[in-house]
């Protein structure tokens, strides 16, 4: 009878382990998600909106969300 509930205790042992395991990997994938979006974000230096570097505009070293804003500041 030790030996069943022995085998039971580690039956549920393994079961939590395993509920753990899928709690902490299924964690990983919003914090990848809030690292992609946080990273390379510029502000406009005419109207101070933040916009992804890939869609900025650099004009003599200064960055801006659209082209019109980029010929407005340096006029
Ligand atoms: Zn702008």
């Amino acid at each position: 009878m030790l030996l069943m509930r022995l085998i039971i205790l580690l039956v549920i042992v393994a079961a939590l382990l395993w509920l753990l395991k899928r709690l902490f990997s299924s964690d990983p994938e919003p914090e990848k998600l809030e690292s992609t979006e946080a990273e390379d974000m510029r502000q406009c230096k005419y109207c101070g909106v933040h916009v992804p570097q890939s869609s900025i505009v650099s004009v003599n070293r200064q960055d801006y969300c659209s082209q019109d804003h980029a010929d407005l500041d340096q006029q």
